[in-house]
């Protein structure tokens, strides 16, 4: 198994030059509180120690759990268990970081998902995750691509470093917003909502998403991914919510 190492300096050269070229030209500030940026990201030291790392939290589903070991599954997860195997989330969906994946979805900051994107490279390479054998940010609706005019899994998967595969799966039909409707009513809309368009599916997929809610579409997501063949799901997320209506 081949640790996961998808962060910066992995990336094709071209963008480090261009990374390069553009830090040479620009000083990076950090977006939070405008000090000198530390390490390439847009952020520096003291706001970086300050994100809402999820430290303690369900061994699949990420939920933030309070004094959870290693091993510690959610009632959720006991009781109903996913169809991926894990989520991989480095962060609480509290400010700033919702502030940030808001910016991103409903903004275009497009800044705002290099940022995300990079620490969440940074946390799976720290972590040392398995690479998959494809990366597949979750598809929107062709009508909801052109509405907001870019996708925000793919604009944070393209951060990682790794080979991304979005044309394995399509969004097979239009879903209600997610965040207006509660646990259930989220199962029962995204039921049927994607399509597995590959012949064969790759035994190891990891699915990018930017915020795990309910886990509503990651565990639809997953369901049709590990029916077309995928033995093992992981799903990618910057942040995790609190809560629990799977
Ligand atoms: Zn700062
Ligand atoms: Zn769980």
């Amino acid at each position: 198994m081949t640790a996961l190492s998808v962060n910066r300096r992995t990336r094709p050269w071209v963008y480090r030059w261009l990374d390069r070229a553009h830090t040479a030209l620009y000083p990076m500030r950090c977006r939070l509180c405008a000090s000198p940026a530390s390490a390439g990201l847009e952020l520096c030291r003291n706001c970086a120690a300050e994100l809402p790392w999820l430290h303690s939290h369900c061994r699949q589903c990420a939920l933030p759990l309070v004094n959870a070991g290693e091993e510690r599954l959610c009632g959720s997860c006991l009781r109903r268990p996913p169809p991926f195997q894990r989520v991989r989330a480095p962060f609480r969906y509290s400010h700033p970081v919702d502030g940030l994946i808001k910016a991103l979805k409903y903004g275009a900051d497009l800044a705002a998902a290099r940022l995300l994107g990079d620490l969440l490279a940074d946390y799976l390479s720290r972590r040392q995750v398995a690479v998959p054998d494809v990366v597949i940010p979750v598809p929107l609706h062709p009508r909801g691509l052109s509405q907001r005019g870019f996708n925000q899994a793919l604009e944070l998967a393209r951060r990682l470093g790794v080979p991304l595969a979005p044309q394995l799966v399509r969004r097979s039909r239009e879903t209600a917003a997610q965040s207006r409707l509660g646990g259930r009513a989220r199962r029962n809309n995204m039921l049927g909502a994607f399509q597995v368009t590959a012949r064969r599916m790759p035994a190891h997929v990891a699915v990018v998403d930017d915020v795990l809610t309910t886990g509503a579409t990651a565990t639809e997501l997953a369901r049709v991914l590990r029916r077309a063949g995928a033995e093992r799901v992981e799903i990618w997320v910057a942040a995790r919510t609190h809560q629990l209506d799977r």
